[in-house]
């Protein structure tokens, strides 16, 4: 298989994982930003962006920040988290998710994924709120694009009062139920860093359908300035406001957002096809109660195969190709070793752990060709003697 490749030009370039794709908008937005020298954390483009993302998720109101990490923060924030708080928070993700509750001083608390849709299981969540009835908040990540199962969890969440924050930093384009993920919290953030579906090369948004919630965003983030002529505070703010250039770019890569999700489907198509003969490989699963956007396809690796992801990962980076290992999960991390954690199993190997175990992240970047896909293909399945 491996001389599939070597008589094309793409062999000599890197296959990505997930890397930027422009499209030529961006740049004409960009460029209104600088003839109009709206260089700054606010401007034209901002407020444009934030509109046309509340119109296309259907969340209400939007407020434009400098990172998914920045939106997750302020969203805790405004969820009352504080010093002492507990909050439960999915395991399997990136430290993004969890590491802003503790800028807040509280206390995360670590929920195992389930093996449907590798996200928060609801039943490790009920086993969280018997020993702590009242965390301030839960925060659900939807994982490389599918959604978590939201009907269970909301209904746990409800019953006990707890708001919930999504952290869609990885699905935005992906729905649940036909709406949008992201729109089912009290809060929801989406993240435009460099390798997401889009991207303003780093940036965030911080959604809901509470005008109130996303108006204090704004002003949390541009200092919490009160409304008065002179410089006068009555709360600690921050410089979290997205800037009206990478603004510009937001909005160029939002009409072309619907195209990013149909070419990572397709890949994700590509490689089921590609494995459906093979019992020593899964893909990673989808929510048919949802429509994924499929941000990062990943394979998960039979129990007792010889060939371990690493394997996987090594075979392919010898070939110029990325790939990357699953999320570790929070709670094996030494950072949060004194944080408690709930786990789906009984037995004492957590769902995520196995996931992460057995899992690779394949290249995923939607400028691959059919060339690409087949060489990347080809490996993997050579390495199973396939
Ligand atoms: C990327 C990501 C974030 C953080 O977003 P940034 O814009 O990089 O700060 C948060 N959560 C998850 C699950 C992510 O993948």
């Amino acid at each position: 298989m491996s001389t599939i490749a070597n008589d094309t030009m793409n062999d000599k370039r890197r296959i990505y994982l997930s890397s930027p794709t422009m499209h030529g908008d961006e740049q004409r937005f960009v460029a209104e930003a600088f003839d109009t020298n709206w260089v700054a954390p606010l401007g034209p483009n901002v407020n444009n962006f934030e509109t046309e993302m509340a119109a296309y998720t259907k969340c209400g109101y939007a407020a434009a920040l400098s990172s998914g990490t920045a939106a997750i923060h302020l969203g805790l924030k405004l969820l009352g988290v504080g010093q002492g708080d507990i909050v439960f928070v999915s395991s399997l993700t990136f430290s993004a998710s969890c590491n802003p509750i503790v800028y807040e001083k509280a206390q995360p608390v670590f929920i195992d994924a389930e093996p449907d849709t590798w996200n928060m299981s609801p039943r490790a969540l009920e086993k969280a709120f018997e020993k702590y009835p009242t965390p301030k908040a839960v925060v659900v990540v939807h994982l490389y694009g599918t959604p978590a199962k939201l009907d269970e969890i909301l209904k746990i969440c409800q019953r006990h009062h707890v708001p919930v924050l999504e952290d869609a930093a990885e699905s935005l384009g992906s729905t649940y139920d036909g709406k949008h993920t992201g729109t089912f919290g009290q809060i929801g953030i989406y993240s435009f860093n460099g390798n997401k579906i889009i991207t303003t090369s780093g940036g965030g948004m911080l959604v809901s359908k509470e005008e109130a919630l996303v108006q204090e965003a704004r002003t949390l983030s541009t200092q919490a300035r009160d409304p008065a002529r002179h410089y006068q505070h009555s709360k600690i703010g921050y410089n979290y406001r997205m800037s009206n250039v990478l603004a510009g770019i937001g909005r160029g890569q939002l009409m072309h957002l619907d195209r990013h999700v149909q070419l990572k489907r397709a890949i994700y198509a590509r490689y089921q096809e590609a494995f459906a003969d093979m019992d020593e490989i899964a893909m990673n699963p989808l929510n048919p109660r949802g429509e994924a956007n499929n941000w990062l396809s990943c394979m998960t690796i039979k129990e007792g195969s010889s060939v371990t992801p690493n394997l996987v990962m090594d075979a392919l980076e010898t070939e110029n190709i990325e790939s990357r290992p699953i999320w570790k999960p929070m709670h094996l991390q030494p950072v949060f070793s004194a944080c408690d954690f709930f786990n789906h199993n009984e037995s004492d190997t957590s769902v995520s752990e196995d996931i992460f175990a057995r899992g690779v992240c394949l290249p995923s970047d939607i400028k691959n060709t059919e060339v690409n896909m087949e060489k990347i293909i080809g490996i993997v399945r050579q390495l199973f003697g396939k």
